[in-house]
């Protein structure tokens, strides 16, 4: 029995088993254009979900940056601690998210 990565999901499975147990994608008769199908369609949702995730880190990043600006927040007030994070974090998520983009598209 080997382990093998479900070609819909890939994550591991059995290469015994009938169909995935993540994705419950059907894995007999299953042949090499239909592999290739399965994984066009993941790195699809994949690259869509990434997107969608910089979208969020950029919302988040714009609205601490904003709420920092726009309002008078006192220095070391929670509402200052918080946009600062939500800057801070929005930021670095954001950088992360397009490098994971940027990797997924360079390894077509
Ligand atoms: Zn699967």
């Amino acid at each position: 029995m080997a382990i093998i990565d479900c070609p819909s999901c890939n994550k591991k499975v059995s290469d015994k088993a009938k169909e995935c147990s993540h994705c419950q994608q059907s894995l007999i008769d299953i042949d090499n254009d239909k592999i290739k199908q399965l994984q066009r369609i993941a790195r699809l949702k994949q690259s869509q979900s990434l997107m969608n995730f910089s979208f969020i880190a950029m919302l988040l990043f714009c609205g601490g940056f904003l709420m920092l600006f726009w309002r008078d927040t006192l220095p070391n007030s929670l509402e200052y601690i918080l946009s600062v994070s939500a800057t801070i974090i929005g930021f670095i998520l954001y950088i992360v998210t397009r490098v994971r983009i940027l990797f997924l598209k360079r390894s077509k």
